[in-house]
């Protein structure tokens, strides 16, 4: 049988997921803790992440060898850099860059050495159904006119909070033929992992910053106030529908 499991970050965009659980079960591994259970007749884990890359890449990795899980849905928070993405917003991704890892001038900046990829691509149909969903949870709940975008996210093991950064990353991206949306640090390593495994991977991010210098302002604030219920009613509609 299919087990999904269901990343987070951080622990508030944990919590409402956790909530609609069924038959939840601690379980712990690797020195993660995770939650087994139900969600509409769906098997899952719930798991925390932890931040940066090399947290995700160890947590993706005990999912997958000691839980044995199929599939990998991550649900966040990132800071917008693509221009008309904007706070409440909601970034699916359909692939992720390591804005942070350059081997150049041995391979070209952003590449992953010896794999011969500077991107890894999400799975298609999964991703397709999380930017219905997410289209979906968004009608009625989100501050009017917020947008469901797709496209790329850049993970790196860094909280980009200044406009000068903000704007010199997005630069550097563009030069290598990329255009960002949103930047976060955990996406791209889970990512790579799933490719090793051959899992299919999603991820929905959720826009708490501009990643700007307002960004260490918004963020917790967005935390706080929103992040919860917006993992909890995209991940309850993506059930809905697989
Ligand atoms: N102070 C926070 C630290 C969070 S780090 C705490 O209380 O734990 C930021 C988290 O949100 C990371 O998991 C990252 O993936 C995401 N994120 C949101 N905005 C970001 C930004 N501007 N730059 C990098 N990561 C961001």
């Amino acid at each position: 049988m299919t087990v999904t499991a269901i990343l987070s970050a951080l622990a508030e965009e944990q919590n409402g997921l956790l909530e609609q659980l069924h038959q939840p079960r601690p379980v712990s591994h690797g020195g993660r803790d995770f939650w087994l259970g139900e969600l509409q007749g769906h098997r899952v884990v719930l798991g925390l992440s932890r931040i940066g890359k090399v947290a995700a890449a160890t947590t993706a990795t005990t999912l997958i060898t000691s839980l044995g899980v199929s599939r990998i849905v991550f649900t966040g928070v990132a800071g917008g850099i693509g221009a008309g993405v904007r706070v409440g917003d909601v970034v699916v991704a359909t692939e992720f860059v390591q804005h942070d890892l350059d081997a150049s001038p041995i391979f070209p900046r952003f590449e992953v050495p010896l794999y011969g990829k500077t991107c890894f691509a999400c799975d298609a149909v999964l991703t397709e159904k999380l930017f219905d969903v997410s289209r979906a949870a968004l009608t009625g709940m989100a501050p009017a006119g917020a947008q469901v975008h797709r496209g790329l996210i850049a993970s790196g093991d860094r909280f980009v909070s200044s406009a000068t950064e903000s704007s010199h990353l997005q630069q550097s991206l563009h030069h290598a033929g990329l255009e960002v949306l949103a930047v976060e640090m955990e996406g791209a390593a889970v990512a790579q992992v799933c490719f090793d495994f051959r899992i299919p991977f999603a991820a929905v991010r959720t826009i708490s910053d501009r990643a700007d210098d307002q960004a260490h302002a918004d963020f917790p604030k967005f935390i706080a106030e929103v992040a919860s219920g917006y993992a909890h009613a995209i991940i309850g509609k993506l059930f809905g529908a697989l």
